[in-house]
């Protein structure tokens, strides 16, 4: 019944509302190729190519591919080629958060168990 599950989630949202915390947006499932001049203001799933911005190209070594936010902290870090292409696994570089994943064929994030 659509209408019950809308009241639902609203009266979850006054709960956090009371507490002064910001609603919490859903992670993202699948990254999101953002340009570069969002570089400053990612949100987690975004991605900028370094391929893209001469001045990140030369400020970082060239095994790495792109920038991505951390899909659960939004933490930037350099991931590799293999990493995008989902050969290699991605670990958050946070030391506040201890995500692993791998990014299928897709784009989606493929949460992966810690070892
Ligand atoms: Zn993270």
């Amino acid at each position: 019944m659509p209408a019950k599950r809308r009241v639902e989630k609203t009266q979850a949202r006054g709960q956090r509302e009371r507490r002064g915390e910001p609603p919490l947006p859903a992670p993202p499932s699948s990254l999101r190729h953002v340009p570069e001049e969002t570089l400053g203001s990612m949100a987690p799933g975004d991605l900028v190519f370094l391929g893209e911005s001469e001045s990140l190209r030369s400020a970082v070594e060239s095994i790495f591919f792109a920038v991505l936010a951390c899909p659960a902290c939004g933490a930037l870090g350099l991931i590799t080629s293999a990493q995008y292409a989902g050969l290699a696994p991605v670990t958050c570089g946070s030391s506040q958060c201890s995500c692993r994943f791998r990014i299928d064929e897709e784009g989606q994030f493929v949460h992966l168990p810690l070892n």
